[in-house]
């Protein structure tokens, strides 16, 4: 008899379920006594021994040190005991590391929790792969296995993976298939953000799907549980598979058939890369990291080949053009309609843009999706088709999972951690989804009585944001990622903990992101409930967050208060290690602006940070240190020169742009104290930055730095003569604008303040 792949990922699955029982001091249902010999070798692979045990687990991104930076302070973290969980909210809790060991008390108290988890669900479903998966991801995402810092859910789904591949594998040989699905950027829309935002929104959803089909085709095709993707999401995926030449031929023909159907859908815009690297099964155990580098590097050869293997004849054929769409430009479409249906005058678009608007009007509230092959599904709220090589594959979605029918074909839950939902006698085949996808419902009743409530649209967002009504678009990612996965680990970097890292890396941006956004308070951060049902939630629209980076979209003054608050949160999660950063990019446009043009000067932004040497944010058209914009007194970022310059200098109580736009809002100093305020700072960063001009050779000649750092006092003096009497008694205003280390920052300070006054 044939083994199938499901039940060697199912033995190993229950096999650390029952370490989880073990643990918490739960009688599980009984283990098979005979282990599949791929079991068998995948355990000794993995180092999993009768011996390893479930314990306490420390931070993986402890271990994480890149050898070209000088070397981090250490400090040991651990994680909270803490279940990933959504039972009675929307989003999870972010758990924090701590900076010792959880207490007996709160073991006692967590292993009560997995009892009680283990006793509802498991004699029902301990055949159901889906269900006991996500109870080791919810309960044992925070638990060691075997060493401290690798988790119980990485060594469970990497074992399961190495066995199946390791499953009717004659060659000895392991295949890791890397996938990229490029191009959202491209879909940058040259329409104003008002109408472009959900589209957007809408395509980044679409692409999300695209990626998914490509993990079940691979999958389906490769005959995997789910259990061997390593990664997916944001675009990118890592599954392991057996080494074989027809896996290959598979992988290869499934590049073919998507592109081919990308090519003809999107005119070339979004490409899938697709790479099959195979190596030696020995080489799984040491050796891992390196083929993981090496597969994302093919990635990029492929991209750079593009559509190379694809008929290049069906691209340069010649063809009628016709009226470009408004939205996406394309010329190869005969009949344009406007873009809102209900809505006649508005810009004409493609079929294309206008399914992608309607999505955008339904996405707000979807937390099921069937896929099926099967065209139309009772209670659907929208469907998605996908015709790959003469197959069509439909994506339904719903506002609520009690709609679907219990004998639908896969169902994913978005964003779903309650085990409830994923029993068998619910669903035979169903999957979590995790998405960033945090959205402001409008608050506007739209004129239109048919139009669903949906996302809050650009003009909603620039009128609820402080002082000026501006839009403020946010990107961001992490700093040296791949240097991060490629060296990160030293010495330490498995195959579990490879997976364990990305998966962490991923949860922010995917599970955490959506957390902060729902649940800060601005107003009082150390809070989380904000004063009134209302203000719960930013009035912000993710238009993508995944994997390790974002661009997200929403009032100005909140978004410049969500950067900073994500990279408090990014670095706090990360157990504050220097070498894990994120750079950062924000611009503020009116709505009327094309969207492309706010796209690229948050862009730009983000890349000006990355040349400051990273760790940096790019706003207002200056780049600094986040810990300058924040206030924070790090000094690490002044070269040794102008530290020697300012030697002499004692440090200003106040440092940095945030600390003074701050003191300025709570004297609440009036309209026009703050535009004399502002014109002056203003007039003396112009003088200082025209003075500077001269030394453009030299910036840190005795010169340039006094320029630099002097030159502004006498008009520094003036400006704050003029301020009122409040702030003139406030000395340690006074004195901390006057002292030269913060000279840098006037722009910065005046920008923001006079965004924040514009009426
Ligand atoms: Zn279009």
């Amino acid at each position: 008899m044939v083994t199938s792949s499901e039940k060697v990922a199912l033995q190993v699955v229950q096999q650390a379920i029952s370490a989880l029982a073990k643990w918490a001091n739960f009688a599980h249902p009984p283990l098979d006594n005979h282990e599949f010999s791929e079991v068998t070798r995948a355990k000794t692979i993995l180092d999993w021994t009768p011996e390893t045990k479930v314990g306490i687990l420390s931070l993986v991104f402890d271990s994480v040190n890149l050898p070209n930076k000088p070397p981090k302070e250490t400090t040991q973290h651990y994680h909270p005991l803490q279940v990933i969980d959504n039972d009675d909210k929307k989003y999870p809790d972010i758990p924090y590391p701590l900076n010792s060991a959880p207490t007996s008390e709160q073991q006692q108290a967590y292993k009560a929790e997995i009892n009680n988890a283990l006793s509802k669900y498991l004699k029902d479903n301990w055949e159901n792969l889906s269900l006991l998966m996500l109870i080791l991801e919810k309960f044992g995402s925070c638990l060691s296995f075997g060493e401290a810092d690798v988790a119980l859910v990485d060594i469970a789904r990497t074992t399961a993976a190495v066995a199946v591949a390791l499953l009717n594998n004659p060659t000895k040989e392991i295949s890791l298939i890397a996938g990229d699905l490029s191009g959202i950027q491209k879909f940058i829309y040259s329409i104003s953000s008002e109408g472009a935002l959900k589209s957007l929104r809408a395509r980044s959803f679409y692409l999300e799907l695209v990626t998914e089909e490509v993990v079940q085709q691979l999958l389906e095709q490769l005959n995997l549980p789910r259990t061997n993707i390593i990664y997916a999401g944001g675009g990118n995926l890592y599954i392991l598979a057996s080494g074989t030449v027809e896996n290959e031929n598979i992988v290869q023909n499934i590049r073919q058939q998507f592109n081919k159907w990308l090519l003809k859908e999107f005119e070339g815009k979004v490409f899938l890369a697709l790479d099959c690297l195979k190596f030696p099964v020995t080489e799984l155990k040491d050796k891992f990291a390196e083929h993981w580098s090496k597969a994302t590097k093919n990635l990029a050869v492929h991209k750079s080949r593009k559509f190379a293997e694809n008929k290049i004849s069906e691209f340069i054929s010649p063809r009628y053009s016709h009226e470009p769409c408004r939205v996406c430009h394309r010329d190869d479409i005969e009949n344009l309609k406007p873009l809102n249906s209900q809505e006649p005058d508005s810009v004409l678009a493609c079929g294309n843009c206008r399914s992608m608007f309607d999505l955008g009007s339904q996405l707000l509230g979807v937390t099921a999706i069937v896929r099926s092959t099967n065209e139309s599904v009772k209670n659907a709220l929208h469907t998605l088709s996908f015709k790959i090589n003469s197959r069509e594959i439909h994506y339904h979605l719903f506002k609520n999972w009690k709609q679907i029918d219990h004998d639908s074909d896969i169902v994913l839950l978005v964003n779903d951690w309650q085990l409830e939902h994923y029993q068998f006698k619910h669903f035979q085949n169903a999957a979590p989804l995790l998405l960033g996808n945090y959205g402001k419902e409008s608050k506007q009743d739209s004129e239109i009585p048919a139009e669903p409530r949906g996302f809050m649209r650009a003009g909603e967002m620039s009128e609820k944001a402080k002082g000026a009504n501006r839009v403020g678009y946010l990107r961001m990612d992490v700093d040296r990622l791949g240097q991060i996965f490629a060296k990160g680990l030293g010495k330490k970097q498995t195959l579990s903990r490879l997976a364990g890292l990305s998966r962490q890396m991923s949860y922010f941006f995917k599970v955490y992101l959506n957390t902060l956004a729902a649940y800060i308070n601005l107003k009082n951060p150390d809070t989380i409930k904000p004063d009134t049902p209302d203000e719960q939630g930013l009035n912000i629209l993710f238009i993508y967050a995944g994997g390790d980076d974002l661009f997200i979209s929403g009032a100005w003054s909140e978004i410049v208060e969500f950067a900073f608050e994500i990279y408090q949160a990014f670095r706090t999660y990360t157990g504050n290690n220097e070498h894990i950063t994120l750079s950062g990019g924000i611009s503020i446009d009116d709505i009327k602006f094309p969207l492309y043009q706010a796209a690229k000067t948050s862009g730009e932004a983000e890349e000006a940070a990355k040349g400051n040497g990273r760790d940096s944010l790019g706003l207002f058209g200056e780049v600094f240190k986040w810990d300058e914009w924040r206030g924070r007194k790090n000094f690490k970022h002044l070269d040794d020169d102008v530290k020697k310059y300012l030697d002499s200098e004692k440090l200003p109580s106040l440092f940095g742009v945030s600390p003074f736009v701050e003191r300025l809002e709570q004297q609440d100093i009036g309209v026009n104290y703050s535009r004399n305020f502002v014109r002056n700072l203003l007039i003396t960063a112009q003088i200082q930055e025209q003075a500077l001009e001269k030394f453009k050779e030299n910036k840190k000649s005795e010169e340039a730095l006094g320029t630099r750092y002097y030159l502004h006092l006498p008009k520094i003096a003036y400006t704050l003569a003029r301020l009122p009497k409040n702030v003139l008694e406030d000395s340690e205003f006074r004195t901390s604008l006057k002292n030269p280390y913060n000279a840098p920052y006037f722009r910065a300070i005046a920008t923001w303040i006079e965004l924040l006054n514009r009426g």
